[in-house]
């Protein structure tokens, strides 16, 4: 079985579980939490609840309430972001109610990086890299386009911030040591998307920092994100990184990743098949590779999966 060895992590860690509400919870998130709740129980750290609704047009209010909803009847409390606070209106972890939080952390990046406008969609970038051989979702490095361009600040235009030049190494708790070449993977990195949305890895960063996040727990699907993540920490004035730790994702039969879109099931399903939360917990931490058996167990022993 997978353990993390709970010495590398930092004492009494602040974590989050940090769903995007663009869709109802699967089991692969009922994994995340099962990590997450469970080393903030093993370590005596705590869990903040974050909703990541950056991405304007594809979230929507249903979600975040079958979030909260599913989290309750699994019996997983977070210590910050409790659902009363986030029905009571705007909340600190909630990102769509925090603009002014992105914009200051934009202008302290233009201090101390170069951040342009671009007007390239996605297809105009795939064509400049003669990319008929990208496929929907795969990484595009984007070539500087418009990094000289001095493009003003129209509607319709994306922000990018140049990266460094430089291998960003880390000691990943699952993992080990990673170096990675943000710069060479990505290209200028976009902050801000056409249509006005933060983006994920720019929110993420400052959410992280502004929370005092020093333990981020999430699937390995989002490893290739942390180099540059690392790095826009660093232009936030964040010298010292969180830990990060990335876990085994429920794979199928086949190794591939299951995902909402390949038929990952919804935990709503799962709740109308009779299960109980205990035999979902206990059957996520079986397909992330934390017990040997589907042996339900009850949300406030999920410690006991990494002691
Ligand atoms: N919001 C992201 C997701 O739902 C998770 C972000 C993270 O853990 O860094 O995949």
């Amino acid at each position: 079985m997978m353990r993390p060895d709970l010495r590398k992590l930092p004492a009494r860690p602040t974590t989050r579980f940090a769903p995007s509400p663009t869709g109802p919870l699967h089991i692969g998130h009922v994994a995340n939490a099962v990590w997450t709740w469970g080393v903030a129980q093993a370590t005596g750290g705590r869990v903040i609840l974050r909703l990541e609704d950056h991405d304007r047009s594809r979230c929507r209010p249903e979600h975040e309430a079958s979030i909260h909803e599913d989290l309750r009847w699994l019996g997983l409390k977070p210590d910050a972001g409790s659902a009363a606070t986030f029905l009571g209106g705007r909340s600190a972890y909630r990102q769509s109610d925090n603009p002014e939080r992105y914009q200051r952390a934009l202008d302290q990046v233009r201090g101390v990086a170069s951040v342009f406008y671009c007007e390239c969609s996605r297809k105009a970038i795939a064509r400049t890299l003669g990319a008929s051989a990208f496929g929907e979702g795969e990484e595009l490095r984007y070539p500087g386009t418009c990094r000289s361009k001095g493009l003003l600040p129209l509607a319709g235009r994306g922000i990018r911030v140049v990266l460094p030049e430089e291998e960003v190494i880390w000691s990943d708790v699952m993992l080990g040591r990673i170096a990675q070449r943000p710069a060479q993977q990505c290209g200028d990195l976009l902050l801000r998307d056409p249509l006005g949305s933060w983006t994920y890895q720019f929110a993420v960063v400052v959410d992280d920092w502004e929370q005092q996040v020093d333990l981020v727990i999430r699937g390995d699907d989002l490893f290739a994100s942390t180099g540059r993540q690392i790095l826009l920490a660093r232009m936030l004035g964040r010298a010292t990184p969180p830990a990060f730790l990335h876990h085994r994702l429920i794979r199928d039969d086949a190794g591939a990743k299951l995902s909402k879109r390949d038929g990952a099931p919804a935990l709503a399903t799962l709740r109308a098949a009779g299960k109980t939360p205990e035999e979902v917990l206990g059957l996520a931490a079986h397909l992330t590779g934390l017990q040997g058996t589907e042996a339900p167990i009850p949300a406030g022993e999920l410690g006991r999966l990494f002691r």
